[in-house]
């Protein structure tokens, strides 16, 4: 039986361990917590290496060595709040609350993850190869990670990420992939008073006539936008500046609109208006936008019948604007919905909260999602 003061216990834990993505001591030490948690729940635990900057990745299961999963549970244990953080703003709660640095993104989800395949029947569970994994990377993109939550996406049916829902009932199946450039200017520097005497090259003209047509290229109704989002460029007024930075963020809905980005960055690369500029292309980031499979919609159809015998509303958000790992599942090819966490909100805020009145909600969604697979695997 599932005891909501056992489960406050456990996250009150991991909300007062600070684990900033770029904290390798806090975020081994929320690691080691959360692998505790899972070996006294009876599961089996291995830890997979990413970088020293960062902290191990932890699968866990309810099989060992399994070469296949029917499901996926997913959750990451970083947090965006600085070292520190959580020693000011431990986990505290009232009669409808818990709050603290992860209740909302997304420790909170993460344990209940843990907490639906435990409380999970025995014989469902003996029908299911069920792997949860943990990551400490979520919030700088994965940047250690994508390839292994691929590589177990691609061996799941499966998959479910379990970021908090800001909406009750409102889950997520699709999201927009991000990317981002860094675009560097190179010209010829020369003295403002001896422009038409001597060659310059304006570096900051170049980089503003970037930034007007990348611009352009913000398409609403297809939900591509392009956010030309630092500019920077020349030191002084007397100088022709011989050097400009433009950072941009991209959101996409289809893969194919990186190529009418980057098609666009190059066509204007080789055409420079102020002659002698030269450009370097940066690609800091680039993830695939969250495109439900086809077996998708069937699966759905499922899922409502699944929620309805449990009493609860099942929406989905239209798409998100924000990516998670759920970006990196869907684009392997898996079955996946996000936002099954509890109803939580402030993520990314000083004043993060979880609702207590979801938290057992939680646990029975993804119960009841776990055994309508068991018994109509394909
Ligand atoms: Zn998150």
């Amino acid at each position: 039986m599932f005891c909501l003061d056992e489960y406050l216990a456990d996250l009150e834990k991991l909300i007062n361990i600070d684990s900033n993505s770029f904290d390798p001591k806090g975020l081994s030490d929320i690691v080691d917590a959360v692998e505790k948690i899972a070996l006294r729940m009876g599961f089996f635990v291995k830890r997979h290496k990413t970088s020293e900057l960062s902290a191990d990745y932890l699968e866990v299961s309810n099989r060992e060595n399994a070469e296949k999963y029917d499901v996926l549970l997913m959750g990451h244990l970083d947090t965006v709040q600085p070292v520190g953080f959580a020693k000011e703003h431990p986990f505290s709660k009232d009669e409808e609350y818990a709050y603290g640095p992860g209740t909302c993104d997304m420790k909170a989800g993460a344990l209940c993850a843990l907490y639906a395949v435990k409380e999970l029947s025995e014989e469902a569970k003996n029908k299911l190869n069920i792997a949860l994994i943990f990551n400490c990377d979520e919030e700088i993109l994965s940047k250690y990670t994508t390839h292994l939550t691929q590589q177990m996406a691609k061996k799941t049916d499966y998959a479910f990420v379990m970021e908090s829902t800001s909406d009750k009932g409102t889950y997520t199946t699709a999201r927009k992939g991000s990317g981002t450039y860094k675009i560097k200017f190179k010209g010829t520097p020369g003295h403002s008073g001896y422009i038409f005497d001597y060659f310059t090259a304006n570096a900051v003209v170049e980089m503003s006539r970037w930034a007007v047509e990348l611009h352009k290229l913000n398409d609403r109704e297809k939900l591509f936008s392009v956010n030309v989002a630092i500019a920077n460029g020349g030191k002084v007024t007397n100088v022709v500046p011989d050097y400009a930075e433009l950072s941009v963020n991209i959101r996409v809905t289809q893969k194919s609109q990186y190529e009418i980005f980057e098609n666009k960055i190059k066509e204007l690369a080789e055409n420079p208006m102020i002659e002698g500029v030269t450009t370097e292309i940066e690609t800091i980031s680039k993830n695939y936008p969250m495109i439900p499979v086809p077996e998708m919609e069937s699966y759905l159809e499922r899922v409502r019948k699944v929620f309805d015998s449990i009493g609860q509303k099942f929406e989905l958000y239209p798409i998100r604007g924000g990516c998670s790992d759920g970006n990196i599942i869907a684009d392997a090819g898996t079955r996946c919905i996000d936002s099954l966490g509890p109803l939580a909100k402030g993520g990314h805020t000083h004043n993060e909260f979880v609702y207590l009145s979801d938290i057992e909600p939680c646990i029975i969604r993804m119960k009841a999602l776990m055994e309508e697979i068991a018994y109509n695997k394909d």
